[in-house]
């Protein structure tokens, strides 16, 4: 498919964190400087993960305010809807983000607003993720269920697990999910990417519905078999895991799991940082992993599906996918 019809095509993303994804003209608006674009987006030869972290920094420290932070999340739409990405799941942590005086919950609201208000003027959907944190002590996270049940469909659409999964591993959440569980918030979990298969066995048996990454399957069919049956969909952010080493060379596991019917999903992860679009990381797949025009809009509907839209949401994007096709 050539850049124009990517770019036509109606689009699905499901693992973009927001604050690696502010545009470069609204940090420099807030931050009212002109910034290198080496403060927010990784070298091509992003040398390690911290390197990748630090890109973290300047958004961080802008987005502790209610209106920064509501600005900011209509900036990420805006930016989206530009490459008719007609539906996005954005997620963020209000716990890092907050102060004495801008509350998480205020935080929570903020990015609701921000979205609502950009659906009103562009022609694109979403929903907030809440990120728990590996490295927060468990009553942290616990404010973090508390916040997704408040605004459970109500602009929230589902708790994540994120941060460093190598230090703190997924077996660690045992009482987290099972509490996530009992309050029918439903989860996801960065697994696999830079965590052991174990992390997915994990996220497996806690019961999350999507995995971010899964990286660490790569060949290991049962463990994929195991992934699919279980309905689990797989959220792939390729340019993401090259930079962050999470996949060397020119193997990425795409095509393995596409081929043994695994339920995956193309992401940036982050728009900025990873110096990424949607449309590049279709562009990037159909080149590295041989991802033919019919998969690439199955890839789509696989997104849709696995996404928490609401259904006439899914059932209108599904329509716009099969019109695609048949053009
Ligand atoms: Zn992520």
């Amino acid at each position: 498919m050539n850049r124009t019809k990517l770019l036509e095509l109606p689009k699905i993303e499901l693992h973009c964190h927001l604050d690696g994804s502010l545009s470069k003209g609204f940090v420099e608006t807030t931050l009212g400087r002109k910034v290198d674009p080496s403060e927010l987006v990784v070298s091509k030869s992003c040398e390690s993960l911290n390197d990748y972290l630090s890109k973290f920094d300047i958004p961080l420290e802008i987005l502790k305010d209610r209106e920064i932070l509501k600005d900011a999340a209509f900036d990420y739409m805006k930016e989206a809807a530009k490459e008719n990405v007609r539906y996005i799941e954005v997620r963020f942590d209000p716990i890092t983000i907050s102060t004495d005086s801008f509350s998480p919950e205020d935080a929570v609201q903020a990015v609701i607003e921000g979205i609502r208000g950009a659906e009103k003027e562009f022609n694109i959907k979403g929903n907030v993720i809440l990120c728990a944190m590996r490295h927060f002590k468990i009553d942290v996270n616990r404010d973090i269920l508390k916040l997704a049940e408040k605004y459970l469909n109500k602009g929230v659409c589902c708790v994540d697990l994120a941060g460093a999964e190598a230090v703190f591993p997924t077996s660690d959440f045992k009482e987290l999910f099972s509490e996530a569980r009992e309050k029918n918030i439903p989860f996801i979990i960065h697994a696999g990417e830079t965590g052991d298969p174990n992390s997915i066995e994990s996220a497996m048996e806690f019961g999350a519905v999507r995995i971010g990454h899964g990286i660490a399957m790569h060949g290991i069919r049962d463990l994929q078999d195991r992934v699919r049956n279980a309905n689990i969909t797989v959220e792939m952010c390729p340019t993401s895991n090259y930079q962050t080493k999470a996949v060397e060379g020119d193997e990425y596991p795409l095509r393995e799991f596409l081929d043994n019917g695994l339920h995956v999903t193309i992401n940036t992860d982050n728009r900025t940082v990873s110096g990424t679009t949607l449309t590049d990381e279709l562009e990037l797949i159909q080149r590295i992993s041989d991802i033919s025009d019919e998969e690439i809009i199955e890839l789509q509907k696989n997104a849709i599906n696995a996404s928490f839209a609401d259904s006439d949401t899914k059932r209108d994007i599904l329509k716009e996918l099969d019109l695609f096709s048949a053009k």
